[in-house]
């Protein structure tokens, strides 16, 4: 069954980082919307009298999702780019279509004994939104471990970073780790690693029969790590993946 599209109303727009905002929208007719945390919402929107198509996961941080009324998606602009342009400097109060939920970057049921989430950018949208989820498990199984690998070019790119590392503080079984790929800032933190998220797979030292691996994000640091993860007899069982591919139309 085709997922209904409804008319979306953008409500709130704030920037991140330079070149990324979030932006946050509600239904037209005020309804609910429903997904579960890790999925993507398809957005249309018109650029240049052409009907453009982009996708774009759920980023907000929702406790109650059965009464959820908004979306909120992080956008990072990329140049000559048509959903850049517009949501750039689309303005609270103007309409978008979307249709959605879709994908399965989602969280089992069942916990393994730790989740490995890894992104690149606007990729940590997905376990943003999965937090709440996250705690939840973590208190009702304080043996759970979680650890978040966040690649950015630099620490000025890091998004939600300041999230990230209050949790590290409130749960022992919580670590993040900030990959810089460009530029280390002059006294980094504990957090602050420099290089590509790579340079933190040895260290984390996966393990096929225990580990949960996630990645989302740029096409390629998905490719190479699943190849790095599949040697290590990583399986779609436990070897998740959403790419941020580009769309050709
Ligand atoms: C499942 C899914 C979820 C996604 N979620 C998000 C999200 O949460 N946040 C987000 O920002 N994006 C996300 N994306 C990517 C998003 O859908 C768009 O592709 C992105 O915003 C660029 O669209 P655009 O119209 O601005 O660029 P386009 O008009 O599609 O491309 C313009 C030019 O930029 C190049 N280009 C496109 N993207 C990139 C890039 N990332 N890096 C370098 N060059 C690029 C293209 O090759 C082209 O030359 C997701 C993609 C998928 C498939």
């Amino acid at each position: 069954m085709p997922s209904p599209r409804h008319t979306v109303i953008l409500m709130k727009k704030r920037t991140l980082a330079p070149g990324t905002v979030e932006l946050t929208y509600q239904r037209e007719d005020d309804g609910v919307i429903s997904y579960l945390p890790g999925q993507f919402f398809s957005l249309d929107f018109k650029y240049k009298g052409e009907e453009k198509s982009r996708s774009y996961s759920a980023v907000g941080r929702v406790d109650d999702l059965r009464n959820n009324r908004e979306f909120s998606f992080a956008i990072t602009a990329v140049p000559n780019g048509a959903a850049s342009e517009y949501f750039m400097n689309t303005k609270p109060g103007e309409s978008a279509k979307m249709s959605g939920p879709f994908g399965a970057l989602t969280l089992p049921r069942t916990d393994p004994e730790r989740y490995i989430f890894i992104a690149t950018g606007t990729g940590v949208a997905p376990y943003r939104a999965m937090l709440p989820d996250l705690e939840r498990r973590m208190q009702q199984n304080t043996d759970l471990q979680i650890s978040l690998v966040m690649g950015v070019r630099t620490p000025e790119e890091l998004i939600y970073g300041d999230e990230f590392i209050a949790l590290e503080k409130e749960y022992a079984n919580f670590s993040f780790h900030a990959c810089y790929s460009r530029k280390m800032p002059a006294s980094p933190a504990g957090h602050e690693k420099p290089g590509r998220v790579n340079v933190m797979f040895e260290a984390l030292k996966p393990d096929s029969a225990k580990d949960m691996v996630y990645l989302c994000g740029n096409p390629s640091m998905v490719d190479d790590s699943v190849t790095w993860f599949t040697e290590l007899e990583f399986t779609a069982k436990n070897l998740k993946r959403e790419k941020y591919k580009f769309s050709t139309f």
